[in-house]
């Protein structure tokens, strides 16, 4: 049967036995949508903006998926919007999507941070465990609704690295006075510990390290470091990612503009940001094992791994510092309660899981 033809007899039966559905269906699917997406990083930045599992290949994935039905327009920090606009942007109806990390958000909404990630929290196994099967992405949902907006992980760095610093760490000690590029909550935790905390814009890490103006920096892992040059201002490598141990992209989308989509089209949507999760995130640990090798091997490197005792200080600062945020908002503390719940669950397990194998590998 020439397919024109078996198209035709489909139809036919579909209209004999549901005729009611069939006409609305079909005028659905021929229904084309075009959105803006705007985004928080600069243009053509490796894994934020450009390269697999990245915003503009979630654009294409999601045109090629519809068959163009769902067309997106992707915009660069500064394209459209300053990067930073990006939450106001899709509130407001200017756009209907942005890119970027709901931690952005904190300032107004602190509970948004847990869905990006929080010092001592959840490794990529653990945060996708629980936002799409321990109950997270309902409560990202419940807390963005009454905003207008929803939102979905569309990426993950993995685990960030503590950072680069000019000179050893050695004792808690050795953090006072410390002048340190830090964003968001770990730049709290660190002031604890007597750290001054300077915010910079990722492009004037460098030169402010290589200059002295700071004496130590965070910024992702061993790609995007390497990227800003940050191994030719500090040879002091440090690992844990105790404050970022992984890090979620937000897909974050108006409320309004979703629910004119149909449903297959929200499903097209929600798959692609999934897969975009996975994409980026196999990309960035298979990036960042290349670069640690040529940072170490070529550029003098040396890594090491935080003192015992300064992880333990900064792990109940942290708590501190958490909890004191839950006790201030009751959106907070439902967040809060069911992250720490599903970490410590997940923790237990890990330890007998994960844990002896990779200390096995060692
Ligand atoms: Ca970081």
């Amino acid at each position: 049967m020439k397919r024109r033809d078996f198209l035709k007899t489909a139809s036919t039966s579909i209209a004999g036995t549901g005729a009611v559905l069939a006409a609305p269906a079909v005028a659905r699917a021929q229904e084309t949508f075009s959105f803006k997406m705007t985004n928080a990083y600069p243009p053509n930045a490796p894994f934020y903006v450009s390269g697999p599992g990245s915003p503009t290949d979630f654009c294409k994935k999601v045109e090629v998926m519809s068959g163009g039905r769902l067309k997106i327009q992707h915009f660069a920090a500064g394209e459209l919007i300053p990067a930073l606009e990006g939450f106001d942007a899709v509130q407001s109806g200017t756009v209907e999507m942005n890119a970027a990390n709901a931690y952005f958000w904190a300032g107004k909404i602190f509970a948004a941070q847990y869905f990006t990630t929080v010092p001592f929290g959840l490794n990529f196994q653990g945060m996708n465990a629980w936002l799409y099967s321990g109950g997270g992405l309902e409560l990202w949902h419940e807390l963005y609704k009454p905003l207008g907006l929803v939102a979905f992980p569309m990426g993950n760095t993995g685990v960030q690295m503590t950072g680069w610093f000019r000179k050893p760490i050695n004792s808690v000690e050795d953090f006072k006075g410390l002048k340190m590029r830090i964003p968001g909550l770990a730049g709290k935790v660190y002031k604890e510990l007597g750290v001054d905390v300077k915010l910079l814009p990722g492009g004037e890490i460098f030169p402010a390290l290589e200059r002295g103006v700071i004496d130590a920096a965070e910024f992702v892992g061993p790609f995007q470091d390497r990227r800003l040059g940050l191994q030719n201002a500090a040879k002091y490598y440090y690992t844990t990612g105790w404050h970022e141990p992984s890090n979620v992209t937000e897909l974050l989308i108006s409320l309004n503009a979703w629910e004119k989509l149909p449903k297959d089209l929200q499903e097209i949507v929600k798959v692609a940001a999934m897969a975009c999760n996975l994409e980026s995130h196999c990309w960035s640990e298979a990036n960042n094992a290349d670069a640690l090798v040529d940072l170490v091997k070529n550029h003098g490197v040396q890594t090491n791994v935080l003192p015992k005792e300064i992880v333990a200080k900064l792990r109940s600062v942290t708590f501190g510092v958490l909890e004191a945020e839950a006790a201030k908002d009751p959106r907070t503390k439902k967040v809060h309660d069911a992250f720490m719940a599903f970490r410590e669950k997940h923790r237990s397990w890990s330890s007998i899981s994960e844990k002896p194998y990779h200390d096995d590998l060692a």
